[in-house]
């Protein structure tokens, strides 16, 4: 009994396909959202895209399919991986691909340092008992060269509103923040362990001896602009977020027949985003289900300012007249 749903996703899984929606309820997953959200299943999708862009001769729009660092789903696809390691060593990174908030993660430089995982994987393979419990993970190549402030690394969450996929109408929050880690960054090898100089997650970050909880480690979206645009001026600037929003265009076309489409269902992504210190971005993942938590005054105005945002878009109350978008929002469509 109930109009708007702001429902996690557990809950989905168990009930969505056994209820009927009337008209003028909503709800905040599309029913297959993990085609999107999953590490594993997001970059299934963005290969097949490009793939099919180049059967179809789309090659320069199949270029453009290159946001993603070179990413291979194990166990199935160890042996590929172990090839690519071979020709091109490098430091990579291991992702479950069921865990958020930097659960799970480590990075290697040596096959070696991945055997434990292997040695326990196999264990549970060969025993179908326990074979549900296997852990996929997904192994990437880490990005070794993140643009620095201040000596630190960081990445960009992103908040898109999705309300329907065909036709395609998204919206692009105006604010968003970066995500800093406290200690200075550093590709050393002895260093390669310390999850506080490599991972950006605040879950991560806030447990670090040197986070400073009355400034948090977020800054606004605005002010890391307006430092870029000191140092590169703003036709860079402009362009790398121009850049973010073609990522965030394409990776939702790449899903786009795959998800699918209810009119009771819209869905709120955290895109998350790394900047290359050749200004070029990356995208590490999606989720589903961004924190709406608060650790600062100012975090929690941009989530609640958000919120009440996308509460205009979906529109419950139908103040807003057939087809078209509410002015005087932060969140701008996606065109
Ligand atoms: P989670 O779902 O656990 O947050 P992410 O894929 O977002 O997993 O990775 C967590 C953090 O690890 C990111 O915020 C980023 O700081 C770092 N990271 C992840 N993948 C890469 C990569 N390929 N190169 C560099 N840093 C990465």
């Amino acid at each position: 009994d109930w109009d708007f749903f702001w429902s996690d996703v557990s809950w989905l899984h168990e009930f969505f396909d056994h209820i009927h929606l009337a008209d003028h309820q909503r709800i905040n997953h599309f029913r297959n959202y993990y085609e999107l959200t999953r590490k594993d299943l997001l970059i299934k999708n963005l290969k097949r895209m490009k793939k099919t862009l180049e059967k179809d001769s789309r090659s320069a729009e199949a270029a453009k399919y290159d946001f993603f660092p070179p990413t291979y789903a194990l166990p199935a696809e160890y042996g590929l991986f172990v090839e690519q390691f071979k020709r091109n060593a490098g430091v990579w990174i291991m992702k479950p691909v069921g865990k958020a908030q930097g659960r799970g993660i480590f990075l290697f430089h040596k096959l070696g340092q991945i055997s434990e995982w292997k040695k326990d994987h196999r264990w549970k393979v060969d025993n179908p008992q326990v074979s549900a419990l296997v852990e996929s993970y997904i192994v990437q190549r880490y990005i070794n060269n993140p643009y620095l402030v201040g000596g630190k690394k960081f990445d960009l969450r992103i908040y898109v509103l999705v309300m329907a996929y065909t036709p395609l109408k998204a919206y692009l929050y105006r604010s968003g923040f970066a995500r800093f880690t406290n200690t200075r960054f550093s590709m050393k090898k002895e260093d390669i362990l310390n999850n506080y100089v490599h991972l950006t997650n605040f879950a991560i970050q806030k447990t670090a001896p040197t986070y400073d909880s009355k400034n948090g480690t977020k800054w606004p979206l605005q002010s890391l602009k307006i430092h870029m645009i000191t140092k590169h001026g703003e036709k860079a600037v402009n362009e790398l977020f121009h850049n973010i929003q073609m990522i965030i265009i394409r990776s939702l076309i790449a899903v786009q027949n795959v998800i699918i489409q209810d009119k009771h269902c819209f869905e709120l992504y955290g895109y998350d985003i790394l900047v290359d210190e050749s200004l070029k971005p990356w995208l590490l993942e999606v989720n589903a289900s961004p924190s709406l938590a608060a650790d600062t005054p100012s975090d929690y105005d941009l989530k609640f300012g958000m919120l009440d945002d996308l509460l205009s878009i979906v529109d419950m109350e139908r103040r807003l007249p057939a087809q078209s978008s509410p002015k005087r929002v932060s969140f701008s469509l996606v065109q």
